[in-house]
């Protein structure tokens, strides 16, 4: 694999950057050179640690995303920095190609030490950004889609255009969201209309849905035209989902969860400072006694909301590990929601954090539950420690993924839609106190333990992968 040379290029955002590290990782312990292809922003956020890359076949490059520099980004609004990207960053992008093609290029930019990449081979773009598919392939370069996501979300995506044909969206006006959906195949029998991603909801009194359902489905279909769909899921999770997907493909090669693989090189692009003191405050708390509360990267609740959750929480009477980022909530002042989480808490009972070493958290033993936006990492990585959850989701494929938490696997409870303390607080406690959703989370884990170790499925369709980018770079 030593002549090949893979570009990896995630959405520039924290959970597809989480997502596709491991893969490179994974890449680079199979011999290839990989590009990791950064935004400006992002690498300047990420520090100079990890722009000085582990192995001498790892570089870390970027591009501009095309906002200034005191935009928000991420937070709240996705579609501006697609569009951004999509109109300054893809001309960007593809000037890079002319350095990255020639052979003997220098593993970091402006620096000419001794190690030189070879040309570039083959490209590995978020499915999210058809463009960087479509440039790579014009440029002679052949192109495989990544999906950070579940394989039911991007099949809930996939099958849009069905449910338009079958008249099914958008949802009536005022209809029923318990209503079971059909036309997803093979989640007909649980999947209920709130189940879908919330783009798929009526926006406001308008007759249309989200606009950015039309996005996400359309960049679905286009992954069929890209050398091969990867999905960072296991068969023993989605095993129905990956073979309605996998017709619809030139090829599908389902390879996770992988931060269970090659957890080593992920701890490198956090974006937000990882407070470990929690780490040590965990160590002071009983075996299964701390409710663990992260709502990802880029959810924004609102002041009500975070009222229900802390009291929710804080009437069951466990210690709770709260992940604030700053920009959590609307309209707040930093501060203030800190001292009422601790004030609601009682003393010692609660640690509240701007950002978390998450895997480490849910891999302590002192963690009972995670209640969580059900975003896929997160979900992921609940899984493999087999930690019991409770769904709040927010957006995109959270909604599924939390279906599947609560009627599928049952390794957790799906409090969707629902913010009132009272709800929190019985679903915490049942989460913290059944032993039924902690077996099925435990089983959960040795499945998915399986998949990854090797001959298990996740295993052999990596090497599969591996020899599949081994000969595209031949
Ligand atoms: N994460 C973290 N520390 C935190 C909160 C989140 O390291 O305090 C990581 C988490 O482990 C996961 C990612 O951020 O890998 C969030 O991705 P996910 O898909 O769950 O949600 P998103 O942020 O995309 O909504």
């Amino acid at each position: 694999m030593e002549a090949a040379h893979v570009l990896v290029f995630p959405v520039p955002v924290q959970g597809h950057i989480n997502a596709m590290l491991p893969f490179a990782a994974a890449l680079l312990d199979a011999g290839a050179h990989v590009t990791f292809l950064h935004t400006d922003h992002n690498l300047r956020r990420v520090g100079r640690a990890a722009s000085v890359a582990s192995s001498p076949r790892l570089r870390f490059l970027s591009i501009p995303d095309g906002l200034p520099d005191d935009s928000r980004r991420s937070v709240g609004d996705l579609g501006e920095l697609d569009r951004s990207l999509r109109e300054v960053g893809s001309v960007r992008y593809r000037a890079l190609f002319a350095s990255l093609l020639s052979a003997g290029s220098p593993n970091r930019a402006g620096a000419d030490d001794e190690h030189r990449f070879p040309p570039l081979t083959c490209v590995v773009a978020d499915g999210l950004m058809p463009w960087a598919i479509d440039i790579a392939e014009e440029l002679g370069v052949p192109a495989l889609a990544f999906r950070t996501s579940s394989a039911c979300s991007f099949l809930a995506f996939m099958s849009a255009p069905g449910l338009f044909e079958l008249g099914d969206l958008p949802f009536p006006a005022g209809g029923d969201l318990d209503e079971p959906v059909r036309g997803v195949p093979g989640m007909e029998s649980f999947l209920r209309r709130r189940d879908l991603p919330s783009s798929f909801r009526r926006r406001g009194d308008t007759d249309d849905v989200d606009p950015s359902l039309h996005v996400v489905a359309k960049a679905s279909a286009h992954c069929g035209k890209a050398r091969a769909l990867v999905l960072n899921t296991a068969a023993s999770l989605e095993r129905s989902a990956l073979a309605h997907i996998a017709p619809r493909m030139r090829d599908l090669f389902s390879i996770g969860p992988l931060h269970a693989m090659s957890p080593a090189l992920a701890a490198s692009c956090s974006l937000w400072r990882e407070d470990d003191g929690c780490l040590a405050w965990l160590d002071g708390q009983a075996d299964r006694s701390v409710v663990y509360v992260s709502l990802g990267s880029f959810t924004v609740i609102s002041r009500e909301q975070f009222k229900e959750f802390l009291s929710g929480i804080a009437a069951t009477g466990y210690p709770f590990l709260w992940v604030l980022r700053p920009d959590m909530v609307w309209a707040s002042q930093d501060g203030v929601l800190h001292e009422a989480a601790m004030a609601a808490a009682g003393d010692g009972k609660a640690r509240i954090v701007a950002w978390a070493p998450q895997r480490d958290v849910l891999r302590h033993r002192a963690v009972g539950c995670f209640l969580t936006h059900a975003g896929w990492n997160s979900t992921l990585e609940a899984v493999v420690e087999g930690v019991p959850m409770v769904c709040w989701p927010f957006f995109a494929d959270q909604h599924v993924n939390s279906r599947f938490v609560g009627a599928v696997w049952r390794n957790g409870l799906d409090m969707k839609d629902v913010c009132e303390r009272g709800v929190v607080e019985r679903t915490v406690r049942e989460a913290m106190e059944s032993d039924e959703i902690r077996r099925a989370a435990q089983a959960l884990a040795q499945l998915v333990k399986r998949d990854v170790a090797a001959g298990g499925s996740s295993a052999t369709e990596l090497e599969r992968l591996v020899g599949f980018i081994r000969e595209l770079s031949a």
